[in-house]
């Protein structure tokens, strides 16, 4: 093969375009996907080499060389790049930006990719001699490894035998134990099938129904109630995968960071496998390391949030996606993929099996279901509990206008609690009151940065703006009329804690919010000290929504509804509906049955009707036959082109502009709407509006858009405001 002359190099920047560079002499062997540092401007900066050219549009006398090669081979392997380049074609999104993204931030600078191989000790087949006799600290190491089944790291045995240095290098020295490298697959299988449980008959058909199809790509939507135990049907099939196959690599996705630690005890307790953990809360080293030892075949089963959806395992499987339906699945920020739609891509660029499990599946996803392209498996029952929990509705315009918790909702708490159950009280609103209101003239305490009240939070007596963080002290007085008449609006979960205080004072309260979360190690202490009973009324926000599975909890009572049912986003009601259904699902789930309270001002609402009289499938069904009387998705495809400023006429302007652009370049069948405003106009200190784009077909649109936007960036508008990219937009940008 001859000499490869230029190369076209990605690099971490939002510009659409790669660069040219000259592959000097003495550079050989590279591919497509290895690192490079190249000179860039005045700087060096870490490049993905993206294809190979035989000339560059660059005259020869300006073209740069690669200042350094930074790998051997690729640093993802084909089908990882193949995957994120349809991935950035598909969003639209820079595939330099989209390449740099995927990898852990260690690997986007110049470091190297070699692992830490962790070793293992093991015995040698030479037989111990008659020295040992004298040295009974040798004798007792060599004895007590003999009966080890699982690996022995040097720590390990530090611990088992502190000060014991000198013995183990003498018992190393006389070849009598060594240290190898640690093995791929080190606990034997038996002692992984006897933990197994009895599958129940729901559990057992639908994991039988995915297992016949392995091998081959297909999307099993695996909707189960909550309760249901659809992580034993997981663990079936992954257990079917690794016993038949030493080398298979299983990926698992959850929407929460907070969903790992409990599902990795779950998975190292039932698999004898290593687990890799990867989520954006590890350290740069470690998660640089795992993702290594993925790209190995090392890790045999991947756990993470979304961004794991791009690591590079060489023999993937299966793909889990866990609670498919969490809006938290979707990248907020910069490379707006949704890392469900991404893994199903992957799953059929690699011809396996995907399984995406909910209780409230996606809209999206159910109407895949229903035009066939989606297998569909039930599991109707939950696997320890005999019964769904009743759902009651607790009408509060009965109750006075100040009420947080309704009459009957504080008899069953009393009833729960005195028969030693547990409580959760749900609202989805943290601080202590959602506003700060003068009664003589009625200023609202706002935040200057945002279109949005500022919400009081009691424990440091402060004002605080949920959508920029920007915190001020509480005013005494009315800054408009100088009153002291200043009075709390409505209730958010620290005024919960507080009202609870009389009525409940012998029950141990916990709050479960972003606010406590927020330090480090707080929600995985709370969470135990749940299962532990230390506490009988739980007090959270969406938090407490996300697959948590508390034994002992029998009651949930959700504060306010009325929030999402009367929102003006057309996804309000599917998220309302998922959010009462989670909740609703953490109650009742072993023998003790459950109930739960909804309070709300709008009973009669047809919609919160059918979800409760006929469940969730049949609510989606009748919002489903709306959105697609609206042509709205899954029935259509949104793209929107948002812009954000602190000048809103500089955002309106430029959006005018990129719709005429738009106009002029897209097909006819392209409906294009706005500018629109953002839901919430005004946040941090930026104006955001947007266009939306309304298209049938996506398919065939992908080269209109990307030449329109090439377009785009060429305007001067654009140099005025920030401006993205959204493709199948989950939000009114709020
Ligand atoms: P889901 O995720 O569907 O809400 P989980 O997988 O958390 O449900 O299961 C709920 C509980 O039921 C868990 O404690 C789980 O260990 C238990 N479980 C599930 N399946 C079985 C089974 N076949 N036999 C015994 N316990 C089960
Ligand atoms: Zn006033
Ligand atoms: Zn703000």
């Amino acid at each position: 093969m001859s000499k490869k002359k230029f190369a076209q190099v990605a690099i971490d920047s939002p510009l659409r375009k790669l660069f040219d560079y000259r592959i000097p002499d003495g550079i050989n062997k590279v591919e497509v996907g290895c690192r490079v540092l190249i000179p860039f401007g005045r700087r060096k900066v870490v490049g993905i080499i993206v294809r190979f050219i035989e000339q560059s549009d660059i005259a020869s006398n300006r073209i740069k060389n690669i200042h350094t090669l930074l790998d051997d081979c690729s640093i993802f392997n084909q089908e990882t790049f193949a995957l994120i380049s349809w991935a950035a074609r598909y969003y639209h999104y820079p595939l330099g930006a989209a390449l740099f993204s995927a990898l852990p931030p260690a690997l986007r600078k110049s470091q190297d990719t070699t692992t830490d191989i962790e070793n293992v000790w093991e015995l040698t087949d030479a037989p111990a001699d008659n020295s040992l006799k004298r040295a009974p600290k040798q004798a007792k190491i060599l004895a007590w490894l003999k009966e080890q089944t699982v690996p022995v790291t040097t720590s390990t045995l530090n611990t088992q035998f502190p000060n014991s240095q000198a013995a183990i290098r003498t018992l190393e020295a006389h070849g009598l134990m060594r240290k190898v490298p640690k093995a791929i697959n080190h606990r034997n299988k038996e002692e992984a099938i006897t933990c197994e449980v009895k599958l129940t008959n729901e559990q057992r058909l639908a994991s039988e129904h995915i297992i016949e199809s392995l091998n081959r790509f297909k999307v099993q939507l695996l909707e189960g109630v909550t309760g249901s135990g659809k992580t034993e049907v997981y663990f079936k099939v992954i257990s079917h995968i690794l016993t038949h196959s030493s080398e298979a690599q299983v990926l698992i996705l959850v929407p929460e960071i907070g969903l790992t630690p409990q599902l990795q005890t779950r998975l190292t307790k039932r698999f004898g496998v290593n687990i890799g953990l990867l989520h954006s809360n590890i350290t740069e080293k470690q998660r640089k390391q795992t993702w290594l030892k993925i790209a190995q075949g090392e890790i045999r089963i991947i756990l993470g949030t979304r961004l794991a959806v791009f690591t590079p395992a060489i023999q993937l499987a299966l793909i889990i996606v866990d609670e498919e339906h969490d809006a938290s699945l979707k990248q907020q920020e910069g490379f707006l993929y949704h890392a469900r739609d991404v893994a199903i891509y992957r799953a059929k660029q690699l011809n396996i099996p995907i399984i995406l499990g909910s209780a409230t599946p996606s809209f999206e996803s159910l109407h895949n279901a229903s035009v066939k392209k989606f297998a569909h498996l039930h599991l109707h029952n939950r696997a320890l509990s005999n019964a769904m929990p009743s759902i009651h509705l607790a009408d509060m315009r009965i109750e006075h206008a100040s009420t947080i918790l309704s009459a009957p909702l504080r008899q069953a708490m009393k009833n729960h609690l005195a028969a030693g159950q547990q409580v959760i009280l749900f609202l989805n609103r943290r601080g202590y009151s959602p506003a700060l209101l003068c009664h003589d003239c009625g200023w609202v305490a706002d935040c200057e940065s945002c279109d949005a009240n500022m919400t009081y939070h009691r424990a440091n007596n402060k004002l605080i703006c949920h959508h920029c963080d920007s915190t001020r002290e509480r005013p005494m007085h009315c800054p408009q009329c100088h009153s002291r008449n200043l009075i709390m609006l409505g209730h958010g979960t620290q005024r919960i804690e507080e009202a609870l205080l009389d009525e409940f004072e012998n029950y141990s309260t916990v709050r479960l919010d972003r606010d406590i979360t927020r330090r480090k190690g707080m929600l995985e202490k709370i969470l135990l000290e749940i299962q532990k009973q230390k506490h009988q009324i739980i007090i959270g926000t969406q938090i407490l929504s996300k697959g948590h599975d508390f034994p002992n909890v029998s009651l949930v009572g959700i504060l306010d509804i009325d929030y999402g049912i009367h929102s003006t986003d057309f996804r309000a009601l599917e998220r309302s509906a998922q959010l009462l259904i989670q909740v609703a699902g953490r109650s009742g789930r072993r023998d003790v049955h459950g109930e739960v309270f909804i309070q709300t001002h709008t009973p009669d609402h047809p919609l919160l009707q059918t979800l409760i009289q006929k469940g969730y499938a049949s609510f989606a069904e009748q919002a489903l036959a709306a959105r697609s009387e609206w042509k709205l998705p899954p029935y259509t495809h949104h793209i929107a082109i948002r812009a954000r400023s602190q000048k809103n006429h500089d955002v309106f302007v430029f959006l005018e502009k990129v719709k005429s652009v738009c106009v002029k370049l897209l097909p006819q069948n392209i409906i294009i709407q706005g500018p629109i405003n953002a839901a919430m106009e005004k946040k941090a200190g930026q104006f955001r509006a947007f266009i939306l784009l309304v298209i049938d077909q996506r398919g065939a649109c992908t080269q209109h858009i990307d030449y329109c936007l090439q377009h785009i960036d060429t305007l001067k508008e654009a140099r005025s405001v920030k401006w993205s990219v959204d493709v199948d937009p989950i939000d009114n940008f709020v």
